[in-house]
């Protein structure tokens, strides 16, 4: 559960989050989108502490994240991020990869993260791919493999910043239907994309952001059919 009040962030004098206030429930998959700048990614960032905050509260499993003494670490197992772009290490194979962060965060035997990062290959069906390097995968491979690193740490809640857009055509869906399978497994998510398609297939909620604020939010089916605010009516009129 993520409970988000009042949340702001400035860079400087620019004040990219306005004001956010948000409840995700457990289980819930929440799709964020609007305009290029509008603060989605800024907003995701907030919510696992890799960008302070400048204002509002942020509670994400009981943990005060805008408490300023929050530990870190407990919070990213908690809640998992993938990115556009992978950030695997080049250097290590895709089974040491994965390992990493239970071995060296949660302090799991190599033995036992091993075991798990098996099982999470397989699930993103990339079981062959475990002694492969980075850069002799795909860019739908890869962001499989960032996905089952966040799982890694089994967190309660995912995060996706535009997990798709750096792909290949070709290669979105086989990205999609492993955000599309953690869905029917109950994962909390909030997934920023561009993918409208996918929004109103997954979502339980949709989230549309303009300039730092949250100018509407409803069901798929309400803000994709039935938009109220000029302002989504205008971006999704683009984007549709
Ligand atoms: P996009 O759809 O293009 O990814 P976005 O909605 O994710 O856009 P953000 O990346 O959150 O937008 O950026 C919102 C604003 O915050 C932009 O004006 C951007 O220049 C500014 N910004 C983001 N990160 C930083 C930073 N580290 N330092 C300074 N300004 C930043
Ligand atoms: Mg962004």
């Amino acid at each position: 559960k993520i409970s988000v009040t009042g949340l702001r962030k400035s860079f400087g004098s620019n004040e990219v989050l306005k004001g956010l206030d948000v409840e995700i429930a457990e289980g819930e998959v929440v799709c964020v989108i609007g305009p290029s700048g509008s603060g989605k990614s800024t907003f995701l960032r907030c919510l696992n502490k890799l960008d302070e905050l400048s204002g509002g509260t942020v509670i994400v499993d009981g943990f005060n994240v805008s408490d300023k003494t929050v530990n870190l670490n407990e919070v990213r197992q908690h809640i998992g991020m993938v990115f556009q772009h992978f950030n695997l290490f080049p250097h290590m194979t895709v089974l040491q990869n994965i390992m990493l962060a239970p071995v060296e965060l949660k302090k799991q035997s190599p033995a036992d993260a091993r075991a798990t990062a098996l099982k999470l290959l397989d699930r993103v069906g990339l079981a062959d791919k475990a002694t492969a390097r980075p850069a002799q995968l795909s860019g739908g491979q890869k962001q499989r493999v960032a996905i089952a690193r966040s799982l890694a740490v089994n967190p309660d809640i995912m995060l996706f910043d535009e997990a798709t857009s750096a792909l290949d055509p070709e290669m979105v869906g086989e990205v999609l239907q492993v955000i599309r399978d953690l869905a029917a497994e109950g994962m909390t998510m909030v997934v920023v994309t561009h993918e409208m398609g996918f929004a109103r297939e997954v979502a339980d909620r949709v989230i549309f952001m303009a300039d730092g604020l949250i100018v509407e939010e409803g069901t798929p089916a309400e803000l994709f059919g039935n938009p109220q605010q000029a302002r989504t009516q205008d971006f999704l009129s683009k984007v549709l």
